[in-house]
């Protein structure tokens, strides 16, 4: 219709007279277009290393952990092993933790894989996911062999699965929390690859503590790539006390001058920047300085996060919004400061101390909508932006060419977390947020701002050691009982009244005996005791490796079965969630 500049109408007007004839035919809606593929970037030698060593020891186990630092250059040899497993006639799924990954991975796929390579995450859209879904299923030269998705691809329908990658095996974001079902890809794709006697690679510079454990009990393999791809230098790591900063007065709002003068001098250079603060938003919250009244939502218990941009004070539990007043609500005094930083602020006083330069920001705000993440990161690999800050999304193996300086905000916010992993978690963090600096000749700087220059964790990040911070956690674990030497269990208690909810959760408390399992910790209100107009309390269960999963469950289906079944209890919803990591 196009190339003739018709309508539908006068189409079905020549249909009628038989003119012409209306044939229908599939066309796909996530088929690349055909195109020209190129042969892989060659592999240096401890790549090719690297690679043999993984061919050959998956010839005789099924998972083996690639621990390899930022930018030596795992995906090659993904994709290296990934054309053997397709020789082979099989399938491969390669699982990332964010889909703001396969924007950029999916590129360089496609160059090698051509359209045997499609994608899968949640902003397809039914049709796309159907159109997927019924490809992976027929398994013949014309469709898919090569999935690259999120968490929800290990549900889908393959029939001949012969590898399975995860990248960033560490990340949080693997395991869905709510709604249910519960579960970790990384550890649900384990099971999956059993059923096709898959292999599998594990791919981290910072492996979760679980992981490294396996390898060294021998449950995994493991294949190390400790340098740069082309030697290029790991990035050198320098740490910024902010409370001398304040002393000596250089701060300039929330940059120290150093870190100031190092994102000028990189600017100079014609270098680009990245920033990490973890919040987004303008800030946590506003607080009126006349009567101390700060803004809470109306569902759950939390201050509203302010969005300056939009002028809208929001909660980001529930998605309550409601538009910023020039008074306090309590006093009406116009006396309202914004109080902490978020992403949005930092990217406002920058603009002010470098008001021609481009800058950008990533986070959840922004990248909304189904191309938001790869305007962002095309903009940037093309160099069209200067400075991008950004929240977590920064972290997760994004790879860019120009980057010289890499910046953490506040590191202390990463270590301070309520979390038996908070320290494991801030470790991985800053190691791969600096990982995005210095990616080609040039060394890359990172500059790490704190008020607590001492933290043992510090020592660790600065010589991008990862034995040694394994060595340290691996034994606290193992002293105040945590995973790998135990299982956890998280028991949710929830209702909308606060006291019926208090008093299941002792009720079901006494109702699982201690001895059964190893230990029991709570009930508790957690940080956060109401969300969406509901209270929940939380039990913690420590499993003891020895007892089978089929006695834990039964012992605590049993007890939430009593608790649920008195007359005043009938109402409360109760949760597990196995392996809260
Ligand atoms: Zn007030
Ligand atoms: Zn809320």
């Amino acid at each position: 219709m196009q190339t003739t500049n018709s309508s539908s109408k006068i189409i079905h007007e020549l249909e009628k007279k038989e003119h012409i004839k209306i044939i229908q035919k599939n066309i796909s809606r996530v088929h690349a277009e055909t195109q020209e593929t190129q042969a892989i970037k060659s592999l240096d030698t401890n790549q090719t290393a690297a690679y043999e060593e993984i061919k050959q020891k998956l010839t005789h186990s099924n998972i083996c952990l690639l621990h390899g630092v930022t930018a030596s250059g795992k995906t090659e040899v993904y994709i290296t092993y990934m054309q053997h497993i397709l020789s082979q006639g099989k399938q491969v799924l390669y699982i990332v933790p964010e889909i703001a990954l396969t924007t950029q991975i999916i590129t360089r796929l496609q160059k090698v894989f051509g359209n045997k390579v499609g994608i899968y995450h949640s902003r397809l859209n039914d049709n796309e996911r159907i159109e997927i879904w019924n490809t992976l299923r027929t398994n013949d030269d014309t469709t898919f062999q090569i999935i690259l998705g999120v968490r929800s691809s290990i549900f889908l329908p393959f029939s001949n699965l012969g590898a399975i990658i995860i990248d960033e095996e560490h990340e949080t974001s693997f395991k869905q929390q709510d709604p249910a079902p519960r579960y970790n890809a990384r550890d649900t794709a384990i099971v999956l690859a059993s059923f096709f006697n898959a292999k599998i690679i594990l791919g981290s510079a910072t492996p979760s503590l679980e992981t490294y454990f396996n390898v060294l009990t021998k449950k995994y393999e493991m294949v190390e790539l400790f340098t740069r791809y082309g030697n290029f230098e790991m990035p050198e790591i320098s740490i910024i006390d902010l409370a001398k900063a304040y002393k000596r007065k250089q701060m300039y709002r929330h940059f120290s001058k150093e870190l100031l003068t190092h994102i000028y001098h990189n600017l100079e250079q014609n270098k680009q920047i990245i920033l990490f603060q973890n919040r987004r938003g303008y800030s946590p919250f506003i607080e009126c300085e006349n009567c101390g009244d700060v803004p809470r939502c109306k569902n759950c218990e939390v201050s509203l996060t302010y969005h300056k941009s939009k002028y809208e004070l929001s909660c980001h539990y529930c998605g309550y919004t409601i538009s910023l007043k020039k008074t306090c609500n309590v006093c009406k005094s116009s006396n309202i400061v914004a109080k902490g930083f978020g992403t949005e602020k930092i990217e406002e006083e920058l603009q002010a101390f470098f008001p021609n330069h481009t800058i950008a920001r990533m986070d959840l705000d922004t990248t909304r909508g189904k191309h938001g993440f790869s305007k962002l990161i095309y903009a940037f690999e093309q160099k069209e932006i200067d400075i991008l800050i950004g929240t977590q999304m920064v972290t997760k193996g994004l790879d860019f060419e120009n980057v010289g300086l890499v910046g953490i905000l506040n590191a202390d916010n990463l270590l301070n977390m309520p979390d038996f992993r908070a320290f494991e978690r801030g470790f991985q963090l800053m190691v791969q947020v600096a990982g995005r600096a210095g990616r080609s000749e040039a060394p890359g700087k990172v500059y790490i701002q704190t008020f607590s220059p001492n933290h043992p964790i510090f020592q660790h990040v600065l010589t991008h050691n990862y034995q040694s911070f394994f060595n340290e956690h691996i034994l606290e674990r193992q002293t105040f009982r945590y995973p790998p030497f135990v299982r956890l269990i998280r028991i949710l208690i929830k209702h909308k009244s606060k006291e019926i909810c208090s008093e299941a959760a002792d009720m079901l408390v006494t109702l699982i005996n201690p001895e059964k399992i190893e230990q029991i910790l709570g009930p508790e209100f957690p940080p956060i005791e109401r969300v969406q107009n509901v209270y929940a309390k939380h039990i913690l269960l420590k499993i003891s490796k020895r007892i089978s999963y089929k006695e834990t469950r039964i012992t605590i289906e049993t007890a939430i079965a009593s608790v649920v079944a008195q007359k005043d209890f009938s109402r409360v919803v109760i949760q597990c969630d196995v392996d809260p990591y």
